[in-house]
């Protein structure tokens, strides 16, 4: 087994490297990006937190990206990303 973060792992299913959430779920084959494999959420980046922007400069351009595992719904990452024009 290989931690790739907190939340998923790099473990063999039949001799083959796959993605697991912590969870215990396969996400899928372990040489795909594993956000890739994930549930994704748009979100306000004010969810982030007071501490993340605190004075709302370009709020609007920015969003929070949310990253959850498809079975059992747990928030894997979060990244902030650029609004498409
Ligand atoms: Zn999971």
């Amino acid at each position: 087994m290989k931690r790739l973060s907190s939340n998923l792992y790099l473990d063999l299913v039949s001799g083959r490297e796959m993605v697991h959430c912590r969870c215990g779920a396969v996400l899928g084959p372990g040489d795909q990006d594993p956000k890739s494999l994930l549930a994704v959420k748009r979100a306000d980046l004010s969810k982030a937190g007071p501490k993340v922007n605190p004075y709302g400069i370009g709020a609007k351009r920015f969003f929070l990206r949310e990253y959850y595992c498809p079975a059992c719904r747990r928030l894997i990452e979060t990244e902030v990303a650029l609004q498409e024009p």
